[in-house]
């Protein structure tokens, strides 16, 4: 199965049909590209299924010699965390931008891959001829720092791949949402938009990232105790917006969690941390007063050896908690972590540690990073594809998304899953099943060795 030089063809491997683990191949001419390679984290209840699960690239590891590249949209798990783990099997040259490279390298050094791979680093708005495919980053919003779209350009068609996205008019780090960059595409009619579905059956318009510090602030500002606040560790962002809710109450702050380190490091490495927000050490904080200190913690997720479970369960070295301190969650529960979080939450109340979530904080103190129905209506409006692919959702939010790109005026959309794939040039087609898929999966302690094979 090959397409030839009239071909363009779509073929997810994974991430279609699911949220997690993004393995999307695009192929013209005998070539392929590959766009992101991510991991899904297992329901942490299913003790007998491996913790780490990742698409099976068995068919691009068969063809690696045709092979063009590998681009990486940004550094999310669900979008790079596969690569470590899979590159050996098809072995191409990577290309993303500079914090993403940043997050992969540290990756890479824990798989002994550091200097292996040959990773091109690239600046929004360039644009590399990788094969057949004439590939330009695009900056995007998102929840991470520099998030890519990708304009993929063949003789005989283009796709505008948006990987994750939604439209901040302020995102705290990097630029705004610019329609213009977007609206230029029209101009070009490209063949299909392949496109993030996770938020499809939300009505309306994301909340901006910018738009957090007054919920935050006014919580810190009621905590009479200490303050441990839960996010996501890539969201720098997020971070940034702590820090600065934090300085507004006179509070200083300390980060619990290596993931959240590592992300401040490659963060301060690519110029997105600015020097004047600095850290306590979380081995003074047992000298600090509590009402003086905020402390950013991993765990959000219930993750049971992250930093806010063992504060839960009063095991962690740094930081002990007392009744009357504030917990803070800054984050969404993803689907299938609901009993762990409802677990910690029940462990930190029995405590009497006041617990805040996001649902129950009355302002706004969680914005997602994905477009809700507004901002997906809009995408479509601007870039006037031909063909809409929904991806990056279960079948319900991409059922939804195809919904709504009709309703904008995408005359066609394809829906379908992991293994289908999909024509887009000559003529619009899909072909149910036509590649076999699958999970790989490694216990979370068996990653060096089991990688090293
Ligand atoms: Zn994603
Ligand atoms: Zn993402």
């Amino acid at each position: 199965m090959s397409p030839d030089h009239t071909d363009l063809w779509f073929l997810p491997l994974g991430g279609c049909g699911e949220i997690g683990m993004n393995l999307n191949l695009y192929g013209h001419d005998d070539q392929w590209l590959m766009v992101d390679c991510g991991v899904t984290f297992a329901d942490p209840d299913q003790a007998h299924q491996p913790h780490v699960q990742m698409p099976d690239p068995a068919f691009i590891a068969e063809r690696a010699d045709h092979l063009a590249g590998i681009v990486i949209t940004h550094a999310h798990e669900d979008h790079l965390g596969a690569l470590p783990y899979l590159w050996r099997r098809f072995k191409g040259r990577v290309y993303t931008t500079a914090f993403t490279a940043e997050v992969l390298r540290r990756k890479l050094v824990e798989f002994n891959l550091a200097g292996q791979i040959s990773i091109d680093v690239v600046k929004p708005g360039d644009r590399r001829q990788i094969g057949p495919f004439n590939v330009e980053w695009l900056n995007i919003t998102h929840s991470i720092p520099e998030p890519q779209a990708l304009m993929i350009r063949t003789p005989v068609g283009s796709v505008f791949h948006t990987a994750d996205w939604k439209l901040d008019p302020a995102p705290v780090i990097g630029p705004p949402i610019a329609p213009k960059i977007f609206q230029a595409l029209a101009d070009e009619s490209p063949s299909a938009m392949v496109c993030d579905s996770t938020n499809a059956l939300v009505d309306g318009h994301s909340v901006s990232e910018s738009e957090l510090i007054p919920g935050l602030r006014k919580i810190i500002e009621n905590s009479r105790g200490r303050v441990v606040v839960s996010c996501f560790a890539s969201n720098v962002a997020r971070l940034v917006t702590l820090m600065q809710a934090a300085d507004q109450t006179g509070r200083r702050v300390a980060l619990l969690g290596r993931s959240l380190k590592n992300m401040v490091s490659a963060a301060k490495a690519t110029g997105y941390w600015d020097s004047k927000h600095r850290f306590i050490d979380p081995f003074d904080l047992g000298f600090f007063p509590r009402e003086h200190f905020m402390a950013i913690a991993t765990g959000s997720q219930g993750e049971p050896r992250a930093a806010l479970s063992r504060l839960a369960k009063d095991t962690h070295p740094d930081l002990t908690l007392e009744a009357g301190d504030t917990v803070v969650f800054s984050a969404r529960i993803i689907p299938g972590n609901e009993l762990l979080v409802d677990a910690l939450i029940r462990a930190l109340k029995a405590r009497d540690i006041f617990v805040i979530t996001a649902e129950e904080a009355g302002l706004p103190i969680h914005a997602s990073g994905h477009p809700a129905a507004d901002e997906l209506t809009q995408m479509y409006q601007w870039v006037k594809p031909e063909l809409a692919i929904p991806v990056h959702g279960e079948p319900d939010h991409m059922a939804a998304n195809a919904k709504l790109a009709r309703g904008a005026g995408v005359t066609r959309q394809l829906t379908g899953q992991n293994g289908d794939l999909f024509y887009i040039k000559p003529v619009v087609g899909i072909r149910r099943k036509a590649v076999t898929t699958g999970r790989l999966g490694w216990d979370r302690d068996a990653l060096i060795p089991v990688a090293r094979s």
